[in-house]
């Protein structure tokens, strides 16, 4: 933090506020200038009191904070580029993935037969819901344990990576001890103590952004991933809720950019959720990746006019393999040409 005194200060009034910021439990470094002093104010903010208060003194202009709220999530504290390695599936750092997978788990039959059409049009990580956050009781909720047994088997079967989500804390453990990347949903994005359950499982996480959360937001919700001893998130736009219509959600791509420059996670797109239809999804995928997120997450159904969910946003088998062919030379230009 910094602390900008007004200009003209005298000296014993200076020295008031750096007996102050130690007082705090911060050491004060003073920068004294021809008209005006500011003291810089190191310190770990997680375990100190909040420097804004400082404001109350007359002398004191203003507090400034240089670092991020998000430190960790930062490119200031790590300007290189993470790269999540799922059990040898790398992703960000120039590494872009294909999740791909119908939104809920249904059957053996849809399961396998989706996996192995993502697997041939060249996605690494099949998604798919056994636990469902629906928005009315009455809808299906999902396959639970037995849904985790068949994404195991279309692991076992396809050697894709699996992605599921997680949705309470209760079911950590066992969700875990399945699956390769938990996804904690926009509904949970804020759900502290489930992400820190997340966290402490060891598991690669991918965070979506919740409903109407801020990008700040939606990074210190990641903060309090890698703050629990977890390096290993993805950031994943899932769209946004607006005054729009057409669309079921915002799929916020300015956000996606935004997120590349303070963060060094990885960033995924998900356009199913992002605008829920189907027509739209390709295109939003080829802006994705125009912009440089480092993985997509698509809704990928053997026919989504009888899916149990999100019918009307999940593509087929032929749609997702034109997809995976349109999106290559936005890979190309954006220097991911070895996909
Ligand atoms: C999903 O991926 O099917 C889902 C429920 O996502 P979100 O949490 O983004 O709504
Ligand atoms: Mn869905």
């Amino acid at each position: 933090m910094i602390i900008v005194l007004r200009p003209h200060t005298p000296k014993a009034a200076i020295d008031e506020v750096i007996a102050e910021v130690s007082k705090l439990g911060y050491e004060p470094a003073p920068i004294f200038g021809v008209t005006q002093t500011v003291i810089a104010a190191i310190g770990d903010e997680r375990t100190h009191q909040n420097l804004e208060s400082l404001t109350a003194l007359p002398q004191v202009e203003s507090v400034l904070r240089v670092q991020k709220r998000y430190k960790l999530a930062s490119r200031e504290s790590h300007p290189e580029d993470t790269v999540v390695d799922v059990d040898g599936v790398k992703i960000g750092g120039g590494h872009f993935v294909l999740m791909a997978g119908p939104c809920s788990v249904e059957s053996e039959e849809q399961l396998l037969s989706t996996a192995r059409s993502v697997k041939a049009a060249g996605a690494t990580i099949l998604r798919g819901g056994a636990y469902k956050p629906r928005t009315s009781p009455y809808e299906f909720q999902g396959l639970g344990k037995e849904g985790l047994r068949l994404l195991e088997l279309a692991r076992k079967e396809t050697g894709l990576k699996i992605i599921t989500e997680v949705l309470s804390e209760r079911d950590v453990e066992h969700v875990a001890a399945s699956a390769d990347i938990l996804q904690i949903g926009a509904r949970n994005a804020q759900n502290f103590q489930l992400l820190i359950e997340c966290a402490r499982s060891g598991k690669p996480i991918l965070l979506k952004r919740g409903m109407s959360e801020k990008i700040e937001e939606w990074l210190l919700a990641a903060e309090y991933i890698l703050a629990h001893g977890n390096p290993n998130v993805l950031l994943c736009e899932r769209g946004i809720r607006t005054f729009e219509t057409y669309t079921r959600n915002t799929l916020d791509l300015a956000a996606v950019a935004v997120a590349k420059k303070e963060s060094h996670l990885p960033v995924i797109v998900d356009p199913s959720q992002g605008c829920g239809r189907a027509d739209l999804v390709l295109a939003l995928c080829c802006g994705a990746v125009a912009l440089k997120a480092d993985g997509l997450l698509v809704e990928v159904h053997p026919n989504p006019a009888e899916a149990m969910s999100d019918g009307q946003q999940q593509v087929d088998f032929a749609a997702f393999k034109e997809l995976s062919e349109m999106i290559r030379p936005f890979l190309a230009a954006t220097g991911r040409a070895g996909w």
